[in-house]
């Protein structure tokens, strides 16, 4: 079988993979995307996926530069404006999107609304050639032309080969590439209930010591929760009925949402960290999970990820301007010098969290509530913070700023 040739080759068209095509085929790189499965296309009015993703501004940014927030806000997304985190019996700190005059904080979005949108968008490009269901069976890395196989034999050639294929990413480990981390011991339980006292348009967090739970709103009266907990805590509250599981819900939230109802199925998921010890090899790039998989407790993984993909393709466009081979390392090395750095911060921001409330000892819980008060008595720690959860400050690649449609830009 003779190869087809690509500019780049994206394995994995999830959140992150899929942004990656739509931002690479409006600029007129030829791609090829492999993914296993297509997306749920259409669903039930009344059905809710348990999985959904707290969508930061320059993430929406992104969506939108992309063409596909549109899309997603018919499909349904929420906004909150509030978020309220607090320890049992301990200090309590609110953000509010007036402390800094944006209209909300973020919005929840269920993941099959990101993912359709998205696979909409790039089903409009021309340039966006998707082979599914299929998976890559070889991989043969090259810095002028890496090589992929397929499970069918289709052999496929390019610039550049992206693995944007998840945590356990398969292409990862055909490049030899390993990761480091360890698993939390903490399964995160997930779920959509009805909250008695409606979504008042904010994100709830609760610190326990078996970890945080949030409730993230939905339309109307719903919540979708992330629940995490002891692996043994997350497996009786997956096997217990409805009606106990809606009670120790109720208690674990305080009741500050009133009575919680669970609506439809729930989820386990194991959490770990875990990041690729390179991002890079000649021909190849990692972005997404595949590159680092952080606690969910602060919503930030697709963000980081959405973010990888966006420096990814500032740097190919850069790359293209100056005829650099795309998959040569003085290229790739300047996109993970931009998010490697980031990325471990942000995973060990999450991770000393993550410790710091895992335990009832006393003096640590003296300084977390006077870290916790004085961050909300000090408005322009608050402001700080907020901005920093926006994940609009500081240098970030063009498209997650607004309006940052690259044609409009002029590469420094
Ligand atoms: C409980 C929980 C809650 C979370 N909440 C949030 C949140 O609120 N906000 C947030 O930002 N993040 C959140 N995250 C993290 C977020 O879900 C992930 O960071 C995100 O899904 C990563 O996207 P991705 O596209 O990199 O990988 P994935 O979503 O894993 O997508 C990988 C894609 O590759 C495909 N694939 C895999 N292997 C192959 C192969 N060999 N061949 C072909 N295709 C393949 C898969 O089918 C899939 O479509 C949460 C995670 C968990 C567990």
């Amino acid at each position: 079988m003779s190869e087809q040739h690509f500019d780049i080759i994206i394995a994995g068209g999830g959140m992150v993979g899929a942004a990656l095509a739509c931002a690479l085929g409006e600029q007129n790189f030829s791609v090829a995307v492999i993914e296993h499965r297509p997306p749920v296309e259409d669903w039930p009015a009344d059905s809710h996926d348990i999985r959904v993703s707290a969508i930061s501004r320059a993430s929406q940014n992104i969506f939108a530069n992309l063409g596909a927030w549109e899309d997603m806000r018919e499909l349904g997304v929420t906004p909150y404006e509030q978020m309220v985190v607090w320890e049992s019996g301990g200090a309590e700190i609110r953000f509010h999107a007036a402390d800094i005059g944006e209209p909300d904080l973020g919005h929840i979005i269920e993941n099959r609304i990101i993912q359709l949108a998205l696979w909409r968008q790039m089903r409009r490009l021309e340039q966006v050639r998707i082979f599914c269901p299929a998976s890559i069976s070889g991989l043969q890395l090259d810095e002028e032309r890496p090589q992929v196989t397929l499970n069918d034999g289709q052999r496929l050639e390019a610039a550049l080969v992206v693995a944007a294929d998840g945590a356990r990413s398969a292409l990862r480990d055909m490049a030899g590439i390993s990761t480091g981390g360890w698993g939390y011991d903490q399964t995160a339980v997930v779920c959509t209930v009805r909250a008695e006292q409606g979504n008042q348009a904010s994100c709830w967090q609760r610190f326990m010591a078996t970890g945080p739970l949030a409730l993230l709103p939905m339309e109307d009266d719903l919540f979708s929760i992330v629940w995490s907990t002891s692996p043994e805590q997350a497996g009786e509250l997956l096997d217990m009925d409805a009606r106990d599981f809606n009670a120790a819900l109720t208690r674990a939230s305080e009741q500050r949402l009133g009575r919680l109802s669970l609506l439809g199925e729930r989820g386990g998921f194991p959490l770990r960290l875990q990041h690729a010890k390179q991002y890079i090899k000649p021909g190849l790039a990692l972005v997404g999970d595949a590159a680092h998989v952080i606690h969910p407790l602060a919503g930030q993984g697709v963000n980081l990820g959405l973010l990888d993909m966006a420096e990814l393709v500032d740097q190919l466009l850069r790359a293209r301007e100056r005829h650099y081979p795309l998959g040569s390392l003085p290229v790739l090395r300047r996109y993970e010098r931009a998010r490697k750095g980031e990325n471990i911060a942000m995973q060990g921001a999450m991770d000393l969290f993550k410790r710091a409330f895992s335990n009832d000892l006393g003096p640590l819980k003296v300084i977390r509530n006077l870290g916790m008060g004085a961050a909300n008595r000090l408005t322009p720690v608050r402001k700080l913070l907020i901005r920093n959860a926006l994940g609009t400050v500081g240098d970030i690649p063009i498209l997650a700023r607004r309006n940052g449609k690259r044609h409009n830009f002029k590469l420094q």
